[in-house]
């Protein structure tokens, strides 16, 4: 190989477009979703970062990623004799996932207690591009499991995460120029960031302008338990001693986490008050958290603007798609460029279909239902919002349809609502009258989700408006040829139109389950019978929507809309 194969070969779109700028970023995020093997997720959120570290590695993006590491993971569900949800936790071996050892221990005072933490290094990289670091910070005891309940627990781990990444990273000699905050969890580093300002000499104030301006913040749901609340007196027993030392007294640390209408000290708070730059998830997110969060700043416009998720096309498209998308010169490892996906509609139609006929087969192998027949999936987390059960409240018009529908997700341990829904579906799917129609697939994780989604033929959204702020299985979906019928919430709000699928308004139970019937009745199933009229809207789905729901586009728009001006005006102090 010459020398310049090699330039050409490495080239990616950063070293293209920004060869002369500046930027480390550092993505602090509670979950990873990165591969299956390593059980650190529970859902959306997570396989979002996960994704973002994929698109990132392969644009070159200079980011590194910090989490924890959960020794005992997220569990796997089984299921009961009474179709109730089982959690099994199963240690992690980290060196046998590939993670490395970095030659650095980080202290934490947790309340007086001295913790220290392992680092370990996972490589995020896709085939022969650059990769991405994810540093894992691991504390045995502290970083057991996620999401365990006990609060004190739990504020523990962000500060582990927060302050003891920030440490993490200065151990190892990177000195990012932006800190993206993905979800409030993490948002305690900016404390240890103007404790470190304080100490060069930097006044507190003049500290808490700078770490402003060098932070971006994502925050991913309306949902009021995702938006996390810890009590006064625990937050100025675990912080108040880090705060003192950024010359933050604990009246000011307690009034940064205020909420405008309920007690307590709010992390989504925390990390709006303490950035730059601020952002929804979807641009109906985006109304939704301006008027949410609107009481923080009262004599002012609320500044949180949106930058609509993506996925990554290179884990969710199926590689048999992948070859054959690739056959007609469409390149899913590209950035997206303008008309780069209009190919799709060359390739011919009966191929296009025997690609997705293995696709199916291969799912009914799993679910033990047939290949033919038109298949409805829904799988995603149980959360009582998502309203798993409404395609499932009249069973009898269902069951009358030539259909059948695979189902999927897990429950939040201590979801109780969200497992009894999840239990009735798991009770339904075991009746004789039912079985052959409806499946339950236990243990919803990375590797699951990739095989249920492109065997499906339709994916079913039906949130309860607007609390899916995004949503990314249906992008997912739709990126293999797999039409949605959702509520207009999230990004189907911006996705859907009439070529790509079907839209639920998203209104009152009773008026969404009688037009998603009315829906599967006269339009799914009829369309479903003319082939090419199908395959006409699978190859519209993929050609319109996976160009504009790829998660290198929105790392793209992070890095020109927040990464770069927040890297800028931290240099120009
Ligand atoms: C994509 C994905 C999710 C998120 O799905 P939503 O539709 O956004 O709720 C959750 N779990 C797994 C395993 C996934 O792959």
């Amino acid at each position: 190989m010459t020398s310049t194969e090699q330039l050409s070969s490495a080239a990616t779109w950063w070293s293209q477009a920004h060869a002369d700028d500046h930027l480390l970023v550092a993505y602090f995020s509670m979950e990873f979703g990165v591969d299956v093997r390593l059980p650190i997720y529970s859902g959306g959120l997570g396989i979002l970062a996960g994704d973002h570290l994929k698109a990132a590695a392969e644009l070159g993006l200079p980011l590194v990623g910090v989490g924890l590491l959960y020794r005992g993971g997220y569990f796997t569900q089984g299921l009961s004799d009474e179709g109730r949800q089982t959690e099994t936790y199963t240690p992690i071996d980290p060196q046998s996932l590939g993670l490395h050892r970095e030659p650095v221990t980080v202290h934490v005072d947790l309340a007086g207690e001295t913790v220290t933490a392992a680092v370990w290094r996972y490589d995020v990289g896709v085939g022969p591009t650059s990769t991405v670091p994810l540093y894992l910070l691991d504390v045995d005891l502290l970083t057991d499991a996620l999401y365990s309940g006990d609060r004190e627990h739990r504020i523990r781990q962000e500060l582990l995460l927060g302050v003891g990444g920030v440490r993490a990273l200065a151990a190892l000699g990177l000195e990012p120029t932006v800190f993206h905050v993905n979800e409030g969890h993490s948002a305690f580093l900016a404390i240890e960031r103007a404790r470190i300002l304080v100490g060069h000499g930097m006044s507190g104030d003049d500290a808490l302008e700078h770490i402003r301006r060098s932070t971006v913040f994502t925050t991913h749901t309306p949902v009021p338990a995702g938006n996390e609340v810890f009590d006064d007196v625990l937050v100025l027993r675990y912080v108040g001693g880090l705060a003192a030392d950024a010359g933050i007294s604990g009246e000011t640390l307690l009034a940064l986490g205020r909420t405008p209408d309920t007690d307590g000290f709010g992390m989504t708070p925390l990390a709006l008050r303490l950035s730059a730059y601020a952002n929804a998830v979807s641009a109906l997110h985006g109304e939704v958290a301006r008027e949410m969060w609107a009481g923080l700043w009262p004599s002012q416009e609320p500044r949180i603007g949106h930058v609509t998720n993506g996925v990554h096309l290179g884990t969710w498209i199926a590689p048999e798609l992948g070859e054959l998308l690739r056959s007609a010169g469409v390149r899913p490892e590209a950035p997206p460029a303008e008309g780069g996906w209009d190919a799709v509609h060359e390739l011919d139609s009966e191929t296009f279909w025997q690609t997705h006929m293995l696709l199916k087969e291969r799912l009914a192998r799993l679910s033990g239902l047939g290949a033919g027949p038109l298949t409805i999936g829904f799988a995603r987390r149980f959360a009582t919002y998502k309203r798993a059960g409404l395609v499932f409240s009249d069973l009898e018009r269902l069951l009358a349809l030539p259909v059948q529908i695979v189902v999927a997700g897990k429950a939040h341990p201590q979801d109780v609502p969200g497992k009894d829904v999840m239990q009735r579906i798991v009770e339904l799917s075991r009746d004789p009258a039912v079985a052959g129609q409806v499946v339950f697939l236990e243990n919803y994780n990375i590797e699951l989700a990739q095989a249920i989604i492109p065997g499906c033929d339709i994916w079913l959204n039906t949130p309860r408006k607007p609390y899916e702020a995004s949503g990314t299985s249906g992008m997912k979906a739709a990126v293999n040829g797999v039409p949605n019928l959702s509520v207009l919430d999230g990004w189907w709000a911006e996705a859907y139109d009439p070529s790509v699928g079907w839209a639920l308004a998203g209104s009152s139970d009773e008026a969404d389950a009688a037009e998603l019937y009315r829906l599967l009745e006269d339009e799914v199933v009829p369309r479903f019978a003319d082939r090419g009229a199908w395959v006409e809207l699978m190859q519209t789905s993929i050609a319109r929507l996976a160009p504009a729901f790829s998660m290198q586009r929105a790392v793209i728009e992070y890095t020109e809309r927040y990464y770069l001006p927040a890297a800028l005006a931290r240099a120009g102090r």
